[in-house]
């Protein structure tokens, strides 16, 4: 073992590793790129953290660099948990520490996955309702500003996050809290209080920089940046820095703790599935049925499920359905709801008169149930077939506008006919967050090549349209090639200033929003394709 290795780890209780077959494992998630870690960290406490964030900034100030990377499940799609220095892998900050069931509250270890504490939660008649994968993890989730499907309804993660506790990169704790003006005043007070100081500095800040959030504020959509400082310090609200840390993909710190908001468990559901040969017809009906407020409303272009049928997967659901006629669906619309008892009965009577607006429907009913589970699992099937290479996830969740869907869908199909690619839509009519899945062989360099060609043409027919390829998420590595260079340089040199305050060392994932350039792109592009059943 290295000799940098062996000193960490007679100083922390976690565990410190330059195995390059355990390196490996963590070299990847689910992005286009790939990076090779020089050590491993798996902390058990928030003070192995601070020891380890300390160790890093002491070394960039005798201009040795060691970049810190934080990983929570690895699921990351813009390779922004990888890291060429020191990764720090909350796999073992995954406990729940408080549950307070009188006011709705839980207290957790940021490493904690969504599956593992609703599991917990449930016991108690409560949830976390993020529509996500179960293997996410809270801090993962926080730090990418996670955009879900149900948070339409509910409000995302965003919402439900009340507290963190965060290891700065100086190695000093921070635990956000809200602040009256009153208590701004007494916080400037309190020079050597760190809490304070975070405080202090982040309010004079976007004090000094009100003209340039304005700006920020106007591009709804864009999750690129530090855009949740716009709520940091509002009119007529108490100021908080936790809303900067959404967003900020481990730039601003590692997260160790965090007080949730949770919600009764709504017991009754109902799914419903439509049949459209038009785009427009399906716009029309999502317009009437989001009146009823579901949890999610999803569209899939027909042709997933063709594809999955010329596999010899077709839904069993759509199969029970059409068992003598072909069908012509071109897109099927999913409706998820989860209500009390009687809104669930106003909902079906609701549901009956918006049939008509569909070519077919499939409703919710006990014999149809297996069915259901396995329309749902159809997309991930889809997403593991690989026709002619590996789909990749390098532009999930899309942000565009509900009424430039269909302009959308057009010049998609022109990008279709260049690139010689199948790329059915998915995504949610709720959130307006669209995805679609190129095939390019990464072990081939004039496919890597086209990959990036693609990249930039997928985005000229973004933006057109008044999108944003940060849509679901913040940009990461990848899309942060693109975004930058679409960023107002007034909002940059802000976002830059806000990232110096809390690093001014830049040892916290250099090259993760700020700082990405083509040639790394390039440079880390994997050679290999993912292996095994991905479970998006
Ligand atoms: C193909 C694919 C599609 C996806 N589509 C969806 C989808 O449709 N709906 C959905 O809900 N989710 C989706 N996701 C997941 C989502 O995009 C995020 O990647 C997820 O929130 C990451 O959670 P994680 O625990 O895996 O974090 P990681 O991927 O490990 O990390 C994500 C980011 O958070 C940072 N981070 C993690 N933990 C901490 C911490 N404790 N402190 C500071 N920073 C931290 C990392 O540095 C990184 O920047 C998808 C993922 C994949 C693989």
């Amino acid at each position: 073992m290295n000799k940098l290795a062996k000193f960490l780890n007679a100083h922390i209780s976690g565990l410190v590793t330059d195995k390059p077959e355990i390196l490996a494992a963590y070299s990847r998630d689910m992005s286009v790129l790939e990076m090779m870690p020089r050590f491993l960290c798996i902390p058990k406490t928030a003070e192995d953290i601070q020891f380890i964030l300390r160790f890093s900034a002491k070394l960039a100030k005798k201009g040795y660099k060691l970049p810190i990377g934080v990983r929570g499940a690895g699921l990351d799609t813009t390779g922004a948990d990888l890291t060429d220095g020191l990764l720090i892998s909350m796999e073992k900050f995954n406990t729940i520490e408080e549950i307070d069931t009188r006011e709705s509250l839980v207290r957790v270890k940021a490493g904690i996955t969504l599956g593992e504490l609703n599991d917990a939660l449930a016991l108690f008649g409560l949830e976390l309702p993020v529509v996500a994968s179960r293997k996410q993890t809270i801090g993962g989730l926080i730090s990418t500003a996670l955009i879900d499907e149900a948070a339409k309804k509910y409000g995302s993660i965003y919402y439900f996050t009340d507290r963190i506790e965060v290891v700065l990169p100086n190695g000093e704790i921070f635990q956000t809290t809200s602040l009256t003006k009153r208590g701004i005043k007494l916080a400037q007070l309190k020079a050597d209080d760190q809490n304070a100081k975070t405080n202090t500095t982040i309010y004079d800040l976007t004090e000094k920089n009100q003209a340039v959030i304005a700006k920020i504020r106007e591009s709804v959509h864009n999750r690129s940046g530090y855009r949740m400082v716009t709520e940091v310090n509002r009119e007529n609200k108490p100021f908080d820095v936790l809303p900067i840390f959404f967003g900020a993909q481990g730039t601003l710190g590692v997260i160790t703790e965090v007080i949730l908001k949770v919600q009764p468990i709504q017991y009754h559901t109902r799914q419903y599935v439509f049949e459209f040969t038009s785009i427009n017809q399906a716009l029309a009906f999502s317009e009437k049925a989001k009146e009823l407020e579901p949890r999610t409303m999803n569209l899939y272009d027909g042709r997933i499920f063709k594809t999955l049928e010329s596999l010899g997967r077709k839904a069993k659901l759509l199969e029970s359905n059409t068992a003598t006629a072909q069908s012509t669906a071109k897109f099927y619309i999913y409706l998820d709801f989860a209500e009390n008892f009687f809104r669930i009965r106003k909902i079906d009577r609701e549901i009956e008169k918006l049939r008509p607006l569909a070519d077919k429907s499939y409703v919710d009913q006990e014999k149809y149930k297996a069915d259901f589970n396995n329309f749902n699992f159809g997309l991930k099937l889809y997403l593991n077939s690989h026709d002619t290479a590996e789909k990749l996830a390098i532009v999930d969740k899309t942000s565009i506008p509900a009424e430039k869907l269909p302009d959308f869908l057009r010049n998609l199909q022109s990008l279709e006919q260049k690139f010689h690619q199948n790329l059915p839509v998915f995504g949610s009519l709720l959130t307006d967050l669209y995805s679609i899945r190129p095939e390019f062989d990464l072990t081939d360099i004039l496919n890597r090549k086209n990959l990036i060609f693609f990249l930039q043409s997928y985005a000229k027919i973004v933006y057109e349209v008044g999108g944003s390829l940060a849509g679901g998420f913040a940009e990461g590595r990848t899309l942060s090639v693109i975004t930058s260079s679409r960023t107002d340089l007034e909002i940059k040199e802000f976002y830059h200033q806000i990232r110096q305050t809390f690093d001014a060392d830049n040892i916290m994932s250099p090259g993760v929003k700020q700082g990405a350039t083509l040639t790394n792109f390039v440079r880390h592009l994997r050679e290999a394709p993912l292996i095994g059943f991905i479970e998006y």
